[in-house]
């Protein structure tokens, strides 16, 4: 498939108690990796995550995403969707696999960096020894790490070290709607001389027209709808909500938007909302 000159990105998920597990997406294939490296969405599957096993179940609206490697992607974030876990372990196997010498994670504050690096980036590089920890290379602090021949970068959007003379090639912003806006453009700016420029946002929503919500419009914004099995209907969740939802029994199910019947959440489709 031809690249697109658009965004891609992952669009709004409603997390209702628990209810919803789902998000929405937007998807643009490109050509991957050489032929002989395993692609991103096989290799997590050998990775321990959060001390369990990675795998797809139950969350089978993620197998996709896994795939994008679309060079601009942008992800509304709601709870347990797994968005930060797919963006840590993209940046773990891209600076194994990606070719980039340097990698840029920001999170909005110093205190998020160091939250994410002692408690996300350090567990999953010391669950699986054999897979990430063995790339890693001399440098262990907390905001900067060399992962084989790249150097990951954490930092806080709202300080302004000095980063002018590193060289990124791609860049995570998480969080990005707590962060300062005009910190955006000049995080881009490192990445001036890269071939590969490479950019993943990705936060809870805030304010329409905002941040997130902002970006999300650029892209061609694709949802994760279900489709149900027994008419065949597709049902977007966000858009129904609260009507997609039935108490049937004593138990709230989430219900086809033409016939009623009960939904799984396992059997769906991403659909770009955004054609241009
Ligand atoms: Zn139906």
């Amino acid at each position: 498939m031809n690249r697109r000159n658009v965004n891609a990105g992952f669009g709004k998920g409603f997390s209702a108690e628990g209810i919803f597990d789902f998000l929405l997406t937007s998807i643009d294939q490109r050509t991957g990796n050489g032929k002989d490296t395993i692609p991103f969405h096989e290799w997590v599957k050998d990775i321990t995550l959060d001390g369990k096993p990675f795998t797809y179940d139950r969350h089978e609206y993620l197998f996709e995403p896994y795939q994008d490697n679309h060079p601009h992607q942008v992800e509304m974030k709601a709870t347990q969707m797994g968005l930060t876990s797919k963006a840590m372990l993209r940046v773990a196997y891209g600076a194994r696999y990606g070719g980039y010498r340097g990698i840029l994670y920001l999170f909005p504050s110093k205190s998020d960096v160091t939250d994410f690096s002692k408690g996300r980036i350090d567990p999953l590089i010391d669950e699986n020894p054999d897979t990430i920890g063995k790339w890693l290379k001399d440098t262990d602090a907390s905001n900067i790490k060399r992962i084989w021949n790249a150097f990951l970068y954490l930092r806080g959007m709202k300080s302004r070290v000095g980063l002018k003379s590193i060289p990124v090639d791609f860049i995570i912003m998480d969080e990005l709607d707590e962060a300062p806006q005009n910190a955006v453009d000049m995080a881009v700016e490192r990445m001036a001389h890269s071939e590969f420029k490479e950019i993943l946002k990705l936060s809870n929503p805030t304010l329409p027209d905002y941040g997130i919500d902002a970006a999300f419009q650029e892209t061609d914004q694709r949802y994760w709808l279900l489709k149900c099995e027994k008419c065949n209907e597709y049902t977007c969740l966000e858009d129904t909500f609260p009507d997609c939802l039935k108490i049937v029994n004593g138990q709230v199910i989430r219900a086809c938007q033409k016939c009623h019947s009960e939904l799984n959440p396992s059997i769906g489709q991403w659909v770009p909302r955004n054609h241009r």
